[in-house]
C-alpha cells in the first residue's frame, strides 16, 4: 500500500511563523493545477505495482483551491493508479476557506478527513502568528465541519509567547468540546528567515521558551490521553481507529510520491524532492521534466531514519529489528549509546523495544540525534 501527497503552494497570507513553501499570489492556479496532474501522469509509473491507499492534500494551504481543481486532481488519480476501495483522502484546511456549502461538496468528491488549521482559539495569539482566521470562525468552522465530518483533525501550537498554562489548557478543552477525534499539536519554533525571527530579533515579540513549552506539551499529553487519545506519535494525538493512515505510513517506511512544488518522495530505496520554486516547477513540468532531485538512503540513512521515527512513535525502536536489518555494529552502538538515556530514566527498554519514557518524550528530537550512527567513512553522494 502506498500514498499520493499533493502539495498544494497557495496561502492567502504568510503566517509569521512558517517556512513552508507557499505563495500568496493565485495567479498561477490553473497552470498549478494543470501542472499537478501532469506531474501525476507523468509519474504513474513508480507506482506500477502499488495500490495507492490514501491521498493527502497538503500545503500550503489545499482548501484556496476550488472544489473542480480537487475533483479534477482527484479524478487523474483515479484514472492513473490503482486506487484501494475505501481510500483515505485528507485535505488540509484552514477555517476561513471552510463554509457549510465548501464541506458538502467536499464530501462528494470523495475527500473523507480533514485536517484544520485552527492553531488558538484565542484572539491575541492569532493575531501575533498573523493566521488568516479569527477565533469566531475557528469555533463556527468547528461546528459546521463535524456535521458532516467525522474524521477531523486539527492542529494546535503551544508555547506561544503570553500563553498561560491555563490558556493552554482552555485551548485543549475547547478543542475537545466539538467532539474531534485527531489532534496535531507542535510548539512555536522560530525559524531563520521567518517573520517571527525578524519580530523577535527586533524586540517586538518575546523569544518562546523551552520550559513553557514543555510544560505545555506535558498539559497537553496528559489532557488527551485522560480523554480517552493515544499518543501515537510524538506530535500526533488520535482516537482508535482515527490515527493518520497518510502519516503513519511515512513513520512506517512505506513508499510515497510527492506531487508539487517542494513535495518530497521515497520508493523504498531512495528518497527525492521536486524543486521549491512554483515558476521553476512549472516550466519544467509544461517541457515534461521532473524537477527534483534524489538521493540513495545509505544503510546509515536508513538506522538513523529508524531511530528518529521509532522513538517518535508509539512502535518504538525494535533491537530485533535492528539486529536483523543492520547487523550487530548497529546494534551494539544503540546498546552503548542508550545506557546513559534508560539510567537517567529518559528511555525505556521493554521486551526489546526502546521508547522515551514519560519524562524522556519532550526530548525525543534530541536523545534521537545522540544515537544516530555518524560514520566519517560517509561515501561521497
Ligand atoms: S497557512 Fe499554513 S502553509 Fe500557509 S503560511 Fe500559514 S502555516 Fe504556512
Amino acid at each position: 500500500m502506498s500514498g499520493i501527497y499533493i502539495h498544494i503552494p497557495f496561502c492567502k497570507q504568510a503566517c509569521h511563523y512558517c517556512d513552508f513553501h507557499f505563495s500568496t499570489s493565485m495567479k498561477k492556479k490553473e497552470e498549478m493545477v494543470l501542472a499537478l496532474s501532469k506531474e501525476l501522469q507523468l509519474r504513474m509509473r513508480e507506482f506500477q505495482n502499488e495500490s495507492v491507499a490514501t491521498i493527502y492534500f497538503g500545503g500550503g494551504t489545499p482548501s484556496r483551491l476550488q472544489i473542480a481543481d480537487l475533483r479534477f486532481l482527484i479524478t487523474t488519480i483515479y484514472e492513473n493508479y490503482t486506487v484501494v476501495e475505501n481510500p483515505e483522502i485528507t485535505l488540509e484546511a484552514n477555517p476561513d476557506d471552510l463554509s457549510e456549502l465548501y464541506l458538502l461538496e467536499l464530501k462528494t468528491i470523495g475527500v473523507n478527513r480533514l485536517s484544520i488549521g485552527i492553531q488558538s482559539f484565542f484572539e491575541e495569539d492569532l493575531q501575533l502568528m498573523n493566521r488568516a482566521h479569527n477565533s469566531e470562525e475557528a469555533k463556527k468552522c468547528l461546528e459546521i465541519a463535524s456535521r458532516y465530518f467525522d474524521n477531523i483533525s486539527l492542529d494546535l501550537i503551544y508555547g506561544i509567547p503570553g500563553m498561560t498554562n491555563e490558556k493552554w489548557l482552555q485551548n485543549i478543552e475547547t478543542a475537545l468540546s466539538f467532539g474531534i477525534p485527531h489532534i496535531s499539536s507542535y510548539a512555536l519554533t522560530v525559524e531563520p528567515k521567518t517573520a517571527l525571527n525578524k519580530l523577535i530579533q527586533t524586540g517586538k515579540v518575546a523569544s518562546p521558551k523551552d520550559e513553557v513549552a514543555q510544560e505545555h506539551f506535558m498539559i497537553l499529553v496528559e489532557t488527551l490521553e485522560k480523554n480517552g487519545f493515544v499518543h501515537y506519535e510524538l506530535s500526533n494525538f488520535g482516537k482508535e481507529n482515527y490515527f493518520s493512515q497518510n502519516n503513519s505510513a511515512y513513520w512506517l517506511g512505506k513508499k510515497y510520491i510527492g506531487i508539487g512544488p517542494s513535495a518530497h518522495s521515497y520508493d523504498g530505496d531512495a528518497r527525492s524532492w521536486n524543486i521549491a520554486n512554483n515558476t521553476m516547477y512549472l516550466k519544467s513540468i509544461q517541457n515534461s521534466e521532473l524537477p527534483s532531485e534524489a538521493e540513495i538512503l545509505t544503510q546509515e540513512d536508513r538506522y538513523n531514519e529508524y531511530i528518529m521515527t521509532g522513538l517518535r512513535t508509539i512502535w518504538g525502536v525494535s533491537l530485533v529489528r535492528i539486529e536483523q536489518e543492520f547487523g550487530a555494529k548497529y546494534l551494539n552502538y544503540l546498546k552503548q549509546q542508550s545506557q546513559k538515556f534508560i539510567a537517567d530514566g529518559l528511555l525505556s527498554n521493554t521486551n526489546e523495544i526502546l521508547k522515551p519514557t514519560l519524562r524522556g518524550k519532550f526530548l525525543t528530537d534530541g536523545i534521537a540525534s545522540d544515537l544516530f550512527y555518524l560514520n566519517l567513512e560517509k561515501p561521497n553522494r
